[in-house]
Order: C-alpha cells, then sequence, then structure tokens
C-alpha cells in the first residue's frame, strides 16, 4: 500500500501512528535539488571534488580541528579508535545515555566498554564517576554531548592529562555548540559529528571526523579510503592503479552526493541553528517553575544546540501517555546502553543515570516546528502535570 503524502507527513517513528506534533522531522533545502541533479549526472558520483569543498567549508565555519568527511557518525567514531590506538583488550569509559553508535564502535575493536554514571541535571557524564573507573587498561574517554550541551570538558580533559588517555567527543548531536567560548570539533583529540537524516544538518547519512595530530589525520584520510595515499606518487606507465596499501582501510568516504547535500545544507545552518535557540528559549521561559517540571540546569559557559530538549516530569508515564494522546510526540530518548544485550545486558549501579530515566522527556525541537505548534505543546504540557 502506498501511502498518501498527508500519512507520511504526520507518521512518527512508529509506523502508521499519526501524530499532530512530530519530535523531529528531517529537512532538505530546495537549494540542494539543483545542485544533486547536476552531481548525480555526473561521472563523480562516488569520490569527487565537493567532499574537499565540504571538508573546507566546514573546518572555516566551525573552527574545527582537521575535517575528515565519512559515509556516517558511526564510521568516524570507529576510525577515531583505530587512531587513537585502542585493540582488544583495552577499556575505553564512556556513557550509557546514548545512541548505540556511539558504543559498538569499542566492540569492533575488541575493546571494553566501561559504563560512567551522568550528571542528572544535564545528561552528560560525570567527570568524577570517570576518574573512579579508570584502570591501568583504560586507554580513553569517550564522551557525548547529550543533547547538544557539551560536556565538562575541563574535567574531562584534565583527568585525561592525568592518566595519559585520549578523548574521543561524539558530537553527533552537537555541530555549532561552544565550550567557554571554543567550538566544539576544536577541544578533544577526536571530534566525531554525524550527518544522518534527523541531525542538525543532514547529508541523509554522513559524518565528520575532527583530528587534532596532523600526522593522525594523514592517517584517517589512508584508512578512510582502503588504507590507500590516493595523493602518493603513481607510476605513470600503470596510472592510478599501482598504489600501496599501508594499514587496514576501510571504505569510510563520504560519497559526492552527500558532500553536494552538505554543501547546501551549510548555508542554512545559522538559521536552522538560531531557530533551535528560539524554540528552547520559550520552553525555558514558559516552562520554568511550573510545578512538576524540572528544566534542566541552565550552564552560561557552553552554548547548546538544543537537538533535544529533555526535561524531568513527575508521573512521568503518565503525562507522557496524556501528551501522545494529544498528538504530541515525546519520547525518553536513549535507551541507556548497560542494559542492551550486546553490552551485557544487565542494570549497572549507575544511580544518577536510573533517577535520570524514571523522569526523563524530550519534547518535540525541529526545524519544521511553528510558533503555535510550539504554543500548543506548551500549553498541553502545563495541563498535563496538573
Ligand atoms: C546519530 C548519533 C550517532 C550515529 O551517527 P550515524 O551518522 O547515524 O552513524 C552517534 N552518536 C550519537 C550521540 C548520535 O546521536
Amino acid at each position: 500500500m502506498k501511502p498518501s503524502m498527508s500519512t507520511q507527513e504526520n507518521e512518527g517513528p512508529f509506523l502508521g501512528r499519526k501524530m499532530k506534533v512530530n519530535l523531529f522531522h528531517p529537512l532538505i533545502p530546495e537549494s540542494a535539488i539543483g545542485p544533486v541533479n547536476e552531481i548525480l549526472r555526473s561521472k563523480w558520483i562516488g569520490q569527487g571534488s565537493n567532499i574537499a569543498e565540504f571538508e573546507k567549508r566546514f573546518s572555516e565555519k566551525f573552527k574545527t580541528y582537521n575535517p575528515v568527511a565519512v559515509i556516517t557518525g558511526t564510521a568516524a567514531i570507529h576510525l577515531s579508535l583505530v587512531l587513537a590506538g585502542i585493540g582488544p583488550g583495552d577499556e575505553v569509559i564512556t556513557t550509557p545515555l546514548t545512541c548505540p553508535a556511539t558504543n559498538h564502535p569499542i566492540l569492533y575493536q575488541f575493546a571494553r566498554p566501561v559504563f560512567a554514571d551522568i550528571q542528572y541535571e544535564t545528561g552528560n557524564m560525570d567527570p568524577e564517576d570517570v576518574e573512579r573507573k579508570i584502570t591501568p587498561k583504560t586507554k580513553a574517554i569517550m564522551c557525548v554531548d547529550y543533547g547538544g550541551r557539551p560536556c565538562d570538558l575541563d574535567e574531562i580533559k584534565e583527568i585525561a592529562l592525568r592518566h595519559n588517555l585520549q578523548v574521543i567527543e561524539d558530537s553527533a548531536q552537537a555541530l555549532g555548540a561552544e565550550y567557554k567560548g571554543t567550538p566544539i570539533g576544536r577541544i578533544a583529540d577526536y571530534t566525531c559529528f554525524s550527518f544522518q537524516a534527523l541531525k542538525i544538518i543532514t547529508t541523509i547519512e554522513g559524518g565528520m571526523l575532527c583530528v587534532k595530530d596532523p600526522e593522525k589525520y594523514k592517517e584517517a584520510i589512508r584508512r578512510r579510503w582502503y588504507g590507500v595515499d590516493r595523493e602518493a606518487p603513481k607510476n605513470p606507465l600503470f596510472g592510478n592503479f599501482d598504489y600501496d596499501a599501508t594499514e587496514i582501510g576501510y571504505k569510510y568516504n563520504m560519497n559526492n552526493v552527500a558532500a553536494t547535500v552538505g554543501l547546501e545544507q551549510l548555508k542554512s545552518f545559522d538559521s536552522l541553528f538560531s531557530r533551535k535557540q528560539e524554540i528552547a528559549k520559550r520552553y525555558n521561559e514558559e516552562l520554568g517553575g511550573v510545578s512538576g517540571i524540572t528544566l534542566f540546569k541552565q550552564e552560561k559557559h557552553k552554548k547548546n544546540t538544543y537537538y533535544l530538549f529533555p526535561m524531568h516530569i513527575r508521573n512521568r508515564d503518565k503525562v507522557a501517555g496524556k501528551l501522545m494522546q494529544k498528538g504530541i510526540e515525546v519520547s525518553v530518548g536513549h535507551t541507556r546502553n548497560d542494559k542492551l544485550s550486546v553490552f551485557g545486558g544487565k542494570f549497572l549501579n549507575l544511580p544518577n543515570l536510573t533517577r535520570f530515566s524514571e523522569s526523563v522527556i524530550c519534547t518535540p525541537i525541529h526545524n519544521k516546528l511553528t510558533d503555535e505548534e510550539v504554543s500548543y505543546v506548551i500549553k498541553s504540557l502545563k495541563e498535563a502535570v496538573k
């Protein structure tokens, strides 16, 4: 059965459930259609010059360390672990409050994710618990900017420095965020962004790995494409086909179609970003102080992207049910990773996470939300918590 346009528009993540107000909505600018058409008709649909152009514009715009465009955010995370030299038996301290894509790549390397507790009032990793979880096997800290709010990066970096650990930041939700005035992408040893369909900007699927060390950057460029240095001198007799592969390589390069979409998305970034700030401001102002709702901590030294708008709600399940009935799609966000079978399938003793998971709710925030819809969410939420 072919769904009509209108049902497609209204479907939540669970097919068939109709919602008036969706939690997320992808957005591809109209201006991308022309350039994408052109690329699709060209010879350069895979590797092509828009990839380097996208990297250049990206790092200029966000002032990041050396950018490496890849096929997914997960690929960026995996590549960062490879570059950091994470291998069998190593431990990586990470957060359980994230997309499983943060932690699967640790298993790809036969290393072990060690889950630290989070902060109840931000959803980010608790640096004090990170320090408690360090053992002689620990090699890296993987921190996630939950919902687009930067982690406590000074504290995390200071711990890493003292214990000689690398810092990998999963900033899939934090493009455009800042920590004490420094852009995310210019703080950790490795920063990983995602351009998956619902992220802040999308290339349908895509990611960017920002690498601090220039030698590691060159290695990343080789490893994303079969372990081959495409720029190395070639034997002219045999043309492009005579090359060496110097290390284990992957097929992680971004394609030229995705890069073309990315270039157009960069142009809309400022308006996409500021619209979410506007919506978040209304939620913060109009829901602050409402009995039954606890907003997250305000941190002046962090610029938050508001990829998610989480809050703590009294009688969460009941309130969520009421909102869904009113056609407002809400979510508890990420499922705690420690209870996923692949990561052990046990609820670990992480008291803040447990308390957090019982009361958190994420309300709709995306670039297709109208002011009226925001008002409707606010009004409905106030009624539902009464
Ligand atoms: C989206 C997301 C990822 C995965 O990115 P993909 O591009 O889908 O591979 C990883 N971590 C977090 C926190 C995410 O939100």
